[in-house]
């Protein structure tokens, strides 16, 4: 990976009910999941070099699904879309 400003990002997962894992970029610094989820890890790091923005680009009409979130920090329950590829709900960790 390499580069200072990068250390902060962690890869992480989001696991949808049927099994399928995706693959997400957690930033330590703020706590919360980039929304583009990845279907490989190589994706990811193409992905991990270009992080600029945190908007889903898509007019979807989102088909939401539940997917847990796996970080190397904590694992919770969220909202996304594989018609785009993106999460829609949840970004960060709950407050219990
Ligand atoms: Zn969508």
């Amino acid at each position: 990976m390499g580069g200072v400003e990068l250390m902060a990002h962690w890869p992480a997962t989001a696991k949808f009910k049927d099994g399928t894992v995706m693959h997400i970029v957690y930033s330590g610094t703020v706590d919360v999941c980039f929304s583009k989820l990845c279907n490989a890890e190589e994706e990811l790091c193409f992905y991990w070099e270009s992080l600029d923005d945190n908007e889903p680009t898509s007019k979807c009409e989102h088909n939401e699904e539940e997917v847990i979130i796996q970080t190397p920090f904590d694992s919770w329950t969220a909202k996304a879309c594989r018609k785009c590829n993106n999460l829609t709900a949840n970004l960060r960790l709950p407050e219990m």
